[in-house]
């Protein structure tokens, strides 16, 4: 309802950067009881007819040139008030427009993915809010004959639609962006099996032990209180956080307010759905983005209408539109996945975290390896409370971790990929008749020169990350820009033993068919899992006995629970950690943890033999002795000591251009910029490179990234701020894309 005389402010998405400022208009008679603030709307700006949102009514400061909402494309909001103050936090904190966080927030209704079947494009509003949106766009007459085909014949594909309205498929593909007209897949069903069972309080036999019981209680001691807390389950695998996180939403429902859980995408697993189903039946709704466009669309309606107060999801589930939220889960915290790493950057960690803090909600983080931010807040003085499930269910053990020194390999001359003790307990599973899983790391970052002699590694003397080998020979830090030649001796022990270093799957598998070639072998990496369906496909095959050997990269390292496994061999630690990422280290430890836990999970014993040059070396070390608490204590003053996070913030500016040239200059300037900016701030900010990124050339697009390292966020976010407003102004046809990335992972 709008008062006489006040305008509607609004937000319109114009897809630049700045785009805060709110704009004035009218709202026409035949509007005025339908517009709410939250709802989204067409506009006439300039000379084009755009998105806006409603964030407000008020009285412009002058009534010239006021135009008028051409069109209202939601009766009931899309957004909440607390969604809208989220959107002006994430502009604020990712350095976007508030209106492209809005458009991140609401996306399931915006944003429609292709999936399986043929794509039928039907209107996504109802026939009258089409009529005006086809009035709106009279500037815009193909547009307007699209529409006018949508309404008519319904169903139709982006050809025959575009066809229809003698017009092209990216006309059609416009509208679907716009919110208008939206696809769905004709193969794509509505949400299974919303009849199961009511939630009911009942937990069949299972006993919490005592340490999930003290867990439980303290949250819901918060819960009880209704009040913001964050607490870091640290859990070893195994040790039954779920079923923690399952009674803390039973609880949080108790208290008539809606729950949220965020999986890893990997994780995020049938056998995952159906647990959170068995206990709570039609009140989960299920948010990926892999959901066709009309099933996302009725699952993200029955969370904000309230019928589904128990969100599963990804990242993006994060933005569930649940009207009273009183508990966020995030298990396996650590991952890296929670941080989006293109368009909007946003952590969902963070995100969450702000929207616990706005609604006086509860915060779950889980994981068996905290991230050392987390654990470093969960420490004394810290704002979160640590609570501990150190044993695995029924005091189950952890499996012996064997690490094998591949250096004594190369004295017994075996330069292979196996070493003799992985082959001897591969052998002995065989014959037990037994499985084994054989772990890669993800190819395409094995990068770096190491000495086979002695495990060398080059890295940066001042960054202390591994120096990434190009075609060019030489070696490159891709913070700070260091370079040396590649060296033929290896400055340590003048082995000429010094080379880079790789080896993917397809080599592993045919090494382990010549070496056993009696065993059934099955690779799974990006290759062979690219159709959909794939992976489960594999995974069963595996689990039902119809292989032996599993080689796989980081897709077979974790929510996997195959009784049979009782070797898991990893092939080579180091190339996790030498990535060149200060993170090198923590993503070793966790991955190997992580791999770890997949082994022994049934009745029968399990053994873990991880294979590396550096085995002295801290990660290592931790990871086979299952003890987080001495790699946290290794890793923290390392971090200490060279200023990473989470012991300073930092932001990286990737620059893009198809000219190389263009790129570095555009790089140098923006790093003359920043630094004169810099140097006016009281709060100390180390602008480091330009240097070309760890992926320096993608599609035709050259790659440069410039470093910011600062021990506050706000000051780095500031100088970026500034030092784009300056940039902005050059001449367009001879500038790289900037885009900045805050607190960045991978880097
Ligand atoms: P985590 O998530 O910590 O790795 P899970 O939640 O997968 O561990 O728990 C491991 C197994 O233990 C699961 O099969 C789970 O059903 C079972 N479990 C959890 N809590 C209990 C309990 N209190 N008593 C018996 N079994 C349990
Ligand atoms: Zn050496
Ligand atoms: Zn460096």
């Amino acid at each position: 309802m709008v008062k006489n005389g006040l305008c509607a402010e609004i937000i319109v998405d114009l897809a630049v950067r700045k785009t805060d400022r709110v704009f004035h208009y009218a709202v026409p008679k035949k509007f005025e009881n339908v517009l709410q603030i939250g709802a989204r709307v067409l506009v006439p700006f300039r000379e084009r007819c755009l998105t806006g949102y409603v964030v407000g009514f008020g009285a412009p400061e002058s009534q010239v040139n006021i135009r008028e909402i051409a069109g209202v494309l939601d009766e009931e909001p899309v957004f909440s008030p607390e969604l809208l103050e989220l959107a002006r936090w994430m502009s604020e904190s990712y350095l976007c427009s508030t209106a492209e966080a809005l458009q991140r927030i609401i996306s399931p209704r915006l944003q429609v993915k292709s999936g399986r079947g043929v794509r039928r494009i039907i209107p996504a509003l109802d026939g009258e809010k089409l009529e005006q949106a086809a009035a709106s766009l009279a500037r815009a007459p193909r547009q307007a004959a699209v529409l006018r085909a949508a309404m008519a014949s319904p169903g139709l594909t982006v050809k025959e639609l575009a066809a229809a309205a003698e017009t092209t498929g990216k006309t059609v593909e416009l509208l679907v962006h716009k919110g208008y007209l939206a696809a769905v897949n004709n193969t794509s069903q509505a949400p299974p099996g919303y009849g199961g069972p009511q939630f009911t309080a009942g937990y069949g036999e299972l006993q919490l032990n005592a340490d999930q019981a003290t867990a439980l209680e303290q949250i819901e001691g918060a819960l009880k209180a209704g009040r913001f807390s964050v607490f870091l389950l640290h859990g070893v695998t195994g040790s039954g956080k779920t079923e923690v996180y399952l009674r803390a939403i039973a609880a949080v429902l108790q208290e008539g307010r809606q729950a949220v859980a965020l999986v890893p995408e990997i994780a995020l697993t049938p056998q995952m759905i159906e647990l959170f189903r068995a206990r709570f039946g039609s009140l989960v709704a299920v948010l990926h983005s892999g959901l066709a466009g009309t099933a996302r669309y009725q699952a993200w309606r029955r969370v904000k209408s309230g019928e589904a107060p128990v969100v599963l999801g990804t990242r993006s589930a994060v933005f569930a539109p649940a009207p009273r939220p009183g508990l966020f889960i995030i298990d396996e915290e650590h991952e890296s996945s929670y941080k989006q790493d293109d368009h909007l950057r946003y952590h969902a960690r963070e995100v969450a975290l702000k929207r616990a803090q706005q609604s006086g909600s509860v915060v779950i983080l889980g994981s068996a390896t905290p991230s050392l931010e987390s654990y470093l807040r969960a420490g004394p003085g810290g704002l979160y409370r640590l609570l501990k499930l150190p044993v695995r269910i029924d005091n189950h053990p952890l499996p012996p971790v064997q690490v094998v020194d591949m250096r004594d390999e190369l004295k017994r001359g075996n330069r292979g990929i196996f070493s003799v003790p992985l082959v001897e307990a591969i052998n002995r599973r065989l014959e037990r008749h037994e499985q084994v899983i054989l772990f890669l790391n993800r190819r395409g970052y094995a990068n770096f020169v190491v000495c086979r002699q002695c495990g060398l590694v080059i890295k940066c003397p001042s960054c202390d990350i591994s120096l990434t080998y190009h075609l060019d020979g030489t070696l490159r830090c891709h913070y700070c820009n260091y370079s040396t030649n590649r060296p033929v001796l290896c400055p340590r022990c003048g082995s000429d033993d010094i080379r880079h270093f790789g080896v993917g799957t397809q080599k592993v598998e045919e090494e382990a068919r010549r070496l056993f070639p009696e065993a059934r072998v099955l690779r799974m990496d990006s290759d062979t899992t690219s159709r959909r369906g794939a992976h489960e496909r594999l995974i069963s095959s595996f689990r039902d006995g119809r292989a032996d050997i599993l080689i796989g990269t980081q897709m077979i390292a974790k929510g996997l629970d195959l009784p049979k496994v009782t070797l898991v061999g990893v092939i080579n630690a180091d190339t996790t950690l030498h990535m060149p990422d200060f993170r090198a280290a923590e993503r070793t430890f966790q991955l190997l943890t992580q791999v770890a836990g997949r082994a022994g999970r049934g009745s029968l014993a399990g053994e873990v033999q991880i294979q590396t040059y550096t085995p002295d070396h801290y990660s290592i070390i931790a990871a086979a002795a299952h003890d987080y608490e001495s790699f946290y204590r290794s890793e923290a003053p390392v971090r200490r000591a060279l200023d990473y996070p989470p012991f300073s913030h930092l932001a990286r500016l990737l620059l893009t251009h198809t000219d190389e040239e263009t790129l570095t200059k555009g790089a140098l300037l923006a790093k003359e910029v920043l630094e004169k900016i810099a140097a006016g701030v009281n709060i100390p900010v180390d602008v480091l490179g330009p240097a070309p990124a760890p992926m320096s050339r993608i599609k035709g697009q050259y790659r440069w990234q410039l470093v910011l390292k600062g021990p506050r966020r706000n000051t780095l976010k500031d100088v970026i701020k500034e030092a784009l407003n300056i940039l902005d102004k050059e001449r367009p046809a001879f500038k790289p894309s900037v885009h900045v990335d805050i607190n960045p992972q991978g880097m």
